[in-house]
């Protein structure tokens, strides 16, 4: 049994020695002490079953043991050298990802974290095109760095400081956007965009393609293909940022840009890639890599022996699982599951999403879908009690983001689907 501080004391000690940015779910925040593969366990021993996976981080399970393996055997021999000597597990690990990659997609940057790796991709895009400015959506997360942040489009994030040469273009959001699912419509906007605030020539264009921190968003069918090709007419890049939605979650696609058929440019990943590690990638073609070769990128941790053999151990086990096949099957059945309790409940404004990267949008009033904040945050509190830990998103944090590890099964999901159909009854 766990002989560490309680709660209150973590809680009182993080007051006192961290920042007062930090913020944390629920009223009497859980003091988590071990985790496995799709559960958590708190001081009292009590398993709570995780929907969110260490906000879509955890993306193989908590502790799994291969994985787990591969990074204490790692550690034993060697844990930092950096890239000025060679060592064998970057390449291997590069050569790994790279084979995940479509078109020609084939040359990896290490960072870790994923604003790192969209600073990096933003980089490339500027230095590639000549050009200066970035396009992004209107209720994206791109990260939290200066940089990013310019990119990042929701208030809750933003501190007021230079934003960067950034255009925020209207959202292709098809439950609250102003065309629904017309996908041309909002790429009108896009062009728009450009012809009338830039000067006619971007660097580079960034989405995801089902938003994350925003609620689960899944971008208009269509979308994506007719944005890259207007933002390359206006002489810019596309990137893709698979932060959360890459490694199979989506079960269709091993890539969320794939869903929309598209290949991008480049495509920054982090978070899933290392199933908790620090780690973070960026990917793209020889010819937009060759820009940097001007200086030297360097950065101290990227690729490093562990989490380069760690992250080598996710991609094996996520093939060696059929994990993304699973999250198709596990996926399909809980958005069943969630559709049905649509028709029960009038809370339940919208349920979207695909695989295991599903959100499901509370309202008060169907019509004019004003968001139920006050009931998501009750909710939330409730399904605590109910043992289930899960996310929750959007401008106005009315949106459960359900994206747990993804050894999630169908019995987890008829549990979730259960204690939210009997704490949604009990409002
Ligand atoms: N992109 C997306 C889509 C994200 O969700 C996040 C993190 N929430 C980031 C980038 C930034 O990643 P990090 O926190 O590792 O810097």
């Amino acid at each position: 049994p766990y002989k560490g501080p309680s709660a209150d004391e973590v809680l009182e000690k993080r007051k006192q020695f961290l920042g007062p940015s930090l913020f944390y779910y629920y009223q009497k925040p859980v003091n988590i002490v071990e985790g496995k593969m799709q559960y958590l366990f708190d001081e009292s021993g009590r398993r709570y079953l995780d929907c969110f996976a260490g906000i879509v981080t955890v993306s193989c399970g908590h502790c799994h043991p291969e994985i787990s393996d591969a990074i204490m055997e790692q550690s034993k021999i060697l844990q930092h050298a950096t890239t000025i000597y060679l060592h064998h597990a970057i390449g291997d690990f590069a050569e790994a990802l790279a084979s995940k990659m479509p078109g020609n997609l084939k040359v990896v940057y290490f960072v870790n974290s994923g604003s790192e790796a969209n600073e990096l991709a933003m980089l490339m895009a500027r230095l590639y095109t000549g050009n200066l400015e970035m396009i992004s959506l209107r209720n994206a997360y791109h990260g939290g760095s200066s940089g990013t942040l310019g990119l990042t489009a929701l208030n809750t994030w933003k501190y007021s400081i230079p934003q960067g040469e950034v255009h925020h273009v209207m959202n292709p959001d098809p439950y609250r956007g102003p065309f629904g699912s017309d996908a041309s419509k909002y790429a009108k906007d896009l062009q728009d965009h450009i012809d009338y605030g830039t000067c006619g020539r971007v660097a580079g264009f960034i989405a995801e393609t089902f938003q994350g921190a925003g609620g689960a968003v899944e971008l208009a069918p269509g979308y994506l293909k007719l944005a890259y090709d207007i933002v390359r007419k206006a002489g810019g890049v596309c990137i893709a940022d698979e932060v959360q939605s890459g490694f199979g979650r989506t079960g269709g696609c091993y890539w969320g840009f794939e869903t929309q058929g598209v290949i991008p440019d480049i495509v920054t990943m982090a978070k899933g890639i290392g199933n908790g590690l620090p780690l973070g990638a960026v990917v793209t073609t020889p010819e937009i890599a060759s820009v940097l070769a001007q200086k030297i990128q360097f950065n101290t941790f990227g690729g490093n022996p562990v989490c380069s053999a760690g992250g080598l151990a996710v991609l094996r086990v996520i093939d060696k699982e059929k994990r993304q096949a699973h999250c198709a099957d596990v996926g399909s059945h809980l958005i069943s599951r969630l559709k049905e309790l649509q028709q029960k409940h009038e809370i339940i404004g919208d349920v979207r999403g695909k695989g295991l990267m599903l959100g499901l949008e509370l309202v008060t009033d169907q019509k004019e879908k004003t968001p139920a904040k006050a009931e998501t945050a009750h909710l939330l509190e409730k399904l605590r009690e109910l043992g289930i830990l899960i996310g929750k998103g959007g401008l106005h944090g009315n949106v459960f983001r359900i994206k747990p590890p993804m050894c999630f099964s169908r019995d987890d999901a008829d549990f979730l689907a259960d204690a939210l159909d009997y704490s949604m009854s009990k409002l």
